[in-house]
């Protein structure tokens, strides 16, 4: 068992939720999925594939080894896992990856998403290369939130951090969201000292003229490169970076002070940009999420060290929706109390960013 699992799971399994009292009821009163600290999770990320079309630094090695497809879960299976979930009060959904518009049809999967009972929310995170060619069925499909990654607005860094070139067609994916009618669309940008000195201000100005929010996330040891603290570049120092060059900051009226992003309006009321201090601000003791990985596995954390495999329960000829719902709920159950990038207990998980899902 891992040394960061929280005590009481080992000792005491009366406190799991059903346990003792047969099959769990699926039904969304009694089976709210929540974990042994008292946090309840709504919100599930599933990624699609683990395969990209960029080479992200902080992401991936460069010789990267893709799973073979048949690994893969099935439309069929991922809506399968979604429609449980749902009825354990899951409603929101975000699609991933790896790069998830490299997964052929992926507007199907997103339509069947879209219009399971309980679902209010179906999002897209991508890297916007193939963005272009797809926003409008995507759209058709029913998608309206969209965060599309964007470190830099400068050619030759970009080839520097993604190891490979594109700016034009992410740009041209923004302009085909923006067009196709997607709302809100965020702009994500990893907080990499060495390039957000030079690189934030002008995507914040870009952001703004162009009615995107822009979103910082703290550069998090998740990725194939040796991570190092210094490399952080954090939170408080973007903000007062922007605050500066771009317009003064204030935190939104309407914050949740749960969410992972810490929201900040401009002074001039030109749009807003959010941070997720995930490394110098955690925000574990309020995190609501659970991660479906494209290869069928259940992950409480992003860091955790330990998944539950699904795809066995997914992959007969007649699911057992009771099990799978089982599994959900007991790996809920055992989520730690928090990643401890902070701590000298921190393990780097196996896998990286990109095989689990951002
Ligand atoms: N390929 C899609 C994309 O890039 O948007 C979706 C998957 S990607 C893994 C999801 C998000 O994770 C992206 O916004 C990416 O910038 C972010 N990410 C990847 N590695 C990271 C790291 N080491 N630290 C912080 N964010 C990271
Ligand atoms: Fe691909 Fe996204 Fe990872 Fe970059 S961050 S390598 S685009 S999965």
């Amino acid at each position: 068992m891992s040394a960061r699992l929280p005590l009481h799971l080992a000792t005491d399994p009366a406190r799991e939720p059903g346990s003792g009292l047969g099959t769990p009821s699926v039904s969304r009163q009694t089976s709210a999925l929540v974990d042994s600290f008292g946090r309840h999770h709504n919100n599930l990320r599933v990624s699609v594939t683990d395969r990209c079309n960029l080479r992200c630094t902080y992401c991936m090695p460069e010789d990267v080894v893709f799973r073979d497809r048949s690994e893969l879960l099935t439309f069929e299976e991922i809506t399968h896992f979604v429609r449980v979930a749902a009825s354990l009060g899951v409603d929101k959904v975000r699609l991933t990856g790896g790069e998830p518009l490299v997964r052929k049809d992926l507007h199907k999967l997103a339509r069947m998403l879209v219009a399971i009972p309980g679902i209010r929310d179906v999002g897209l995170t991508t890297n916007g290369i193939l963005l272009a060619d797809q926003a409008a069925e995507l759209f058709a499909a029913g998608l309206r939130r969209l965060n599309v990654s964007l470190d830099t607005l400068d050619e030759g860094r970009f080839h520097e951090l993604t190891r490979r070139d594109g700016l034009a067609r992410v740009l041209a994916g923004l302009a085909a969201a923006k067009s196709a009618g997607f709302g809100p669309i965020k702009v994500n940008a990893v907080a990499i000292r060495g390039f957000a000195e030079v690189d934030a201000v002008p995507l914040a100005r870009f952001c703004r003229d162009q009615g995107f929010e822009l979103r910082f996330i703290e550069y998090m040891p998740i990725g194939a490169d040796p991570w190092e603290r210094e490399r952080v570049f954090p939170a408080e120092e973007l903000l007062d970076l922007l605050g500066r060059e771009v317009a003064p900051l204030t935190l939104a009226p309407d914050h949740d002070p749960r969410a992972p992003a810490l929201e900040y309006v401009y002074d001039d009321r030109r749009g807003q940009v959010g941070v997720i201090a995930s490394v110098t601000r955690p925000f574990c003791h309020s995190c609501n999420r659970l991660r479906l990985t494209a290869d069928g596995k259940i992950r409480n954390c992003l860091f955790a060290l330990d998944e539950t495999d699904v795809k066995p329960l997914l992959r007969t000829t007649h699911p057992n929706t009771a099990a799978i719902a089982a599994t959900i709920r007991r790996t809920i159950w055992a989520k730690w109390e928090g990643h401890e990038i902070n701590s000298a207990r921190f393990v780097k998980p196996d896998r990286t960013m990109h095989a689990i899902g951002g």
